[in-house]
């Protein structure tokens, strides 16, 4: 049964991701990159179920998400964009097949970045951010989030690439195989993999072309 939870802040990141902070439901329990069945508590939309990775830490009191909008479509997203604190969600299932397994390289593309934020966070407060590479892909420098604190936990292993903007500091165009292979180097154990299902399906297949399997990918369509 889904929860009720009243939002405690509501922020735009980016022109347009928000970042919601709501309580936690009682009981709740998930994994660093898990996501969870969300709606609008407002008549009419219950039932509208979105799923949305946690941005919090599972011992967190609160839960936070960080949510991509689009404002042209009467979606749950674009009712999301006119709530305030003390308005409600549901919160439901919890469920998601990104956890970490081992250190890799973190592919992402837009909001596909969320998973990685909760990980990145946990490996951090662990002290084990060790060698991970994240290649964040993004269409331009106003869509890129969580940019400072990617610079201080990764350093020069934080690459992002732009496909619709050339800067003197990103790379330019999709994250193609040349790319992987630049920064991956070449005994990368697991890629993650995550952002909408056609910049998934190209990267997939700028990993088989590099002769990486299946089993060394952990990945998740947005
Ligand atoms: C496991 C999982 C975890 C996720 N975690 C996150 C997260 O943490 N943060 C996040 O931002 N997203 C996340 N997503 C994606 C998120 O669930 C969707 O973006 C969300 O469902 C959009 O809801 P909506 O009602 O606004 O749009 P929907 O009605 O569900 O529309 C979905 C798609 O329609 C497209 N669309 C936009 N405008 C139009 C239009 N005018 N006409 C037709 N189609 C249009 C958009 O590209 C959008 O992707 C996750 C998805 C999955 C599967």
């Amino acid at each position: 049964m889904a929860q009720a939870v009243k939002i405690k802040s509501i922020e735009h990141l980016t022109h347009d991701v928000l970042k919601i902070v709501a309580d936690k439901p009682e009981g709740l329990s998930y994994t660093p990159g898990q996501a969870v069945d969300v709606s609008v508590n407002k008549p009419g939309w219950e039932e509208e179920l979105r799923a949305f990775t946690f941005t919090s830490q599972p011992e967190d009191d609160f839960i936070e998400f960080n949510i991509k909008t689009y404002p042209s479509h009467n979606g749950v997203t674009n009712q999301l964009q006119s709530m305030q604190a003390g308005d409600e969600l549901l919160i439901g299932d919890v469920f998601g097949d990104i956890h970490y397994k081992g250190e890799g390289v973190f592919i992402a593309g837009g909001a596909g970045i969320t998973p990685f934020i909760a990980i990145i966070n946990q490996l951090e407060k662990e002290n084990k951010i060790g060698n991970n590479k994240l290649l964040f892909a993004n269409k331009s420098t106003k869509d890129i989030f969580n940019k400072e604190r990617f610079e201080r936990q990764l350093g020069s292993h934080y690459i992002n690439v732009l496909s619709d903007e050339k800067t003197e500091a990103h790379e330019h165009g999709y994250i193609t195989a040349d790319i992987i292979k630049k920064y991956a180097g070449d005994n990368t154990k697991y890629f993650y993999l995550c952002g909408p299902p056609p910049m998934m399906d190209a990267v997939e297949k700028s990993l088989a072309s590099l002769g990486i399997t299946e089993e060394s990918i952990v990945k998740e369509p947005f």
